[in-house]
């Protein structure tokens, strides 16, 4: 492998190595903070050159009895003036399970969204200063 070669992440290894650090910092707290954190999972362009991402919100840390996995998938664009900002997509998607990729159906659902939001809507990007 040349040293040139990019590594391309799939969006399943970025939302497990997320909750494998949030596992790992709720442990590190004592398993008494709830830990969140969110992973992009998807971007796409608008008409205007603004991005439209798909992230998913992932928490660990209890809920009610248990300790579990929560995610919520969410498409948020970033463009100004956008009268549609956030599309939730899923919220609560609740596992604890380390096997397979149970957010798959969700978070190819949410591209679909990004890709038909971003194809309509018109908001520029936000200046970056
Ligand atoms: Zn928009």
């Amino acid at each position: 492998m040349s040293s040139t070669t990019r590594t391309v992440r799939s969006a399943i290894e970025i939302v497990n190595d997320t909750v494998e650090r949030l596992r790992l910092e709720y442990r590190h707290r004592g398993h008494q903070e709830n830990v969140s954190a969110s992973a992009q999972v998807g971007l796409f362009g608008n008409l205007s050159g603004a991005e439209v991402a798909v992230e998913q919100r992932i928490e660990v840390g209890k809920n009610g009895e248990y300790v579990s996995v929560r995610h919520a998938i969410a498409v948020i664009c970033a463009g100004f003036g956008c009268t549609e900002p956030l599309i939730e997509t899923t919220r609560n998607l609740i596992f604890d399970c380390d096997h397979g990729d149970i957010t798959e159906q969700g978070r190819l659902a949410a591209r679909q969204q990004a890709q038909a939001h971003a194809e309509k809507c018109r908001a520029m990007p936000r200046p970056t200063n």
